[in-house]
């Protein structure tokens, strides 16, 4: 993948007709048209590549647009998983929605201050959790769960997909009765999605 042509263009100002990339690189979203494989800015707008989800659309430079910076914080949902990061899909910024897509990945050294030895004890997929973004280096969002408001917010049985409650340092699920871990956020269940 060539990065370097579209590095400059992510966040920035662009024009009807200007060249963002081409369809083996990216996948043409909003804002976004696409002619002999080559994708180009419908509006004027911002451009934004998110590399992990390999999309690239242009947001209208309207008032209001809301998309991930560096200390911003994010609620998002956790996709795939390995055992050392998970990609999180971010819905949200503070209290506001997004339109658009944008992926995050959370590696087990941001997870918290001490040791971690398996993504498995942090979240699971389809968590909701709470991160703020410490990165947006090579526009791949790095998040952060370490500071006690961050982390899950609610969490799923891997056995039942029932919402696991908090049991001292563990979960544990209603239903099934099944055991887990997660890195908790300090108000786990409580904030309204
Ligand atoms: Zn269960």
């Amino acid at each position: 993948m060539n990065l370097k042509s579209s590095e400059h263009k992510s966040g920035h100002l662009v024009l009807p007709g200007e060249r963002l990339g081409v369809i083996e690189e990216f996948i043409p979203d909003s804002g976004t048209y696409v002619q002999d494989g080559v994708i180009y800015s419908k509006i004027v707008g911002r451009a934004l590549m998110d590399l992990l989800s390999k999309r690239v659309s242009v947001y209208p430079l309207i008032s209001g647009v809301n998309v991930p910076k560096v200390t911003s914080t994010v609620v998002g949902q956790v996709g795939n998983a390995q055992s050392d990061n998970v990609l999180v899909r971010i819905l949200k910024i503070g209290p506001k929605k997004l339109s658009g897509v944008f992926t995050g990945v959370l590696h087990i050294s941001d997870v918290e201050e001490r040791y971690v030895t398996s993504m498995n004890d942090v979240c699971k997929p389809g968590d909701i959790i709470r991160a703020k973004v410490i990165s947006d280096k090579n526009q791949v969002y790095h998040l952060s769960t370490n500071d006690k408001g961050l982390g899950v917010m609610y969490a799923f049985c891997s056995q039942c997909s029932s919402l696991l409650e908090p049991k001292r340092h563990e979960m544990q699920c209603p239903k099934c009765g099944n055991v887990e871990r997660r890195k908790m956020a300090l108000d786990y269940g409580k904030e309204e999605i």
